[in-house]
């Protein structure tokens, strides 16, 4: 049967949960690879060498290095959870390129399809206290996310995450619109992940586009 592996932290895992309740209506089964909070260096990367060319691994697992180690506060109060950027301290472009170049080096010899998602973003107003320190990590962790696509693009499949959640570009630009689908300042509700599920699927097994091939057949005359 074929495998979805989902790799990551939190939202891996959260995503992961969803998927596996398509499991029946589809033929593939979900493995989690996932660890909440991990940074990139703490991932649980599964072995990728027993990956056939039908299964998928989905790599989420660089939205935790975006600000620096110890960055954000858990705060629970009356069963609501918030999760603060307590310190605004993006981690620098350099860092972001290094982790980049050690998932590229993780993917380069997986036979299976590879989808990278990019960041899912964090911290958005997480509350009135942080509002002034924290302007302008909406447009960083955008702007982290080109980097992102920019760098894998002609690798793999790089899929925008807010394209999972929204229909129009203007919709995907927009910061309120966002913030109102998270529950703790970082995470979604249930459903949202059950949406980015549904809409993620017909994404994953569509047949390979014409570069695919293209790069196929080229190595096979090699
Ligand atoms: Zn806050």
């Amino acid at each position: 049967m074929r495998r979805i592996l989902v790799i990551g932290a939190s939202h891996a895992k959260k995503l992961g949960t969803a998927l596996k309740q398509f499991e029946n209506q589809r033929d593939f089964k979900v493995e989690i690879y996932a660890q909440p909070g991990a940074r990139f260096a703490n991932i649980p990367f599964p072995d990728l060498n027993n990956c056939t060319e039908q299964d998928v691994a989905i790599f989420m697992c660089l939205g935790n290095d975006i600000f620096e180690k110890n960055s954000h506060q858990v705060e629970c109060k009356n069963r609501n959870k918030t999760i603060h950027l307590s310190k605004n301290k993006p981690s620098s472009e350099n860092h972001l390129l290094n982790i980049c170049s050690a998932l590229q080096k993780r993917i380069a010899n997986c036979r299976a399809k590879v989808v990278i998602l990019d960041n899912f973003y964090k911290h958005l107003r997480c509350c009135k206290s942080h509002m002034e320190s924290n302007r302008g990590i909406f447009g960083l962790q955008r702007k982290y996310n080109v980097i992102i696509r920019k760098f894998f693009a002609s690798q793999c499949t790089v899929i925008e995450h807010t394209t999972l959640l929204f229909d129009t570009y203007a919709d995907r630009r927009n910061e309120r619109k966002y913030r109102e689908l998270q529950v703790d300042a970082v995470h979604f509700s249930p459903c949202q992940y059950l949406k980015i599920a549904a809409r993620l699927l017909p994404r994953l097994f569509s047949p390979p586009s014409i570069y695919t091939e293209v790069k196929r057949i080229a190595t096979e005359i090699k």
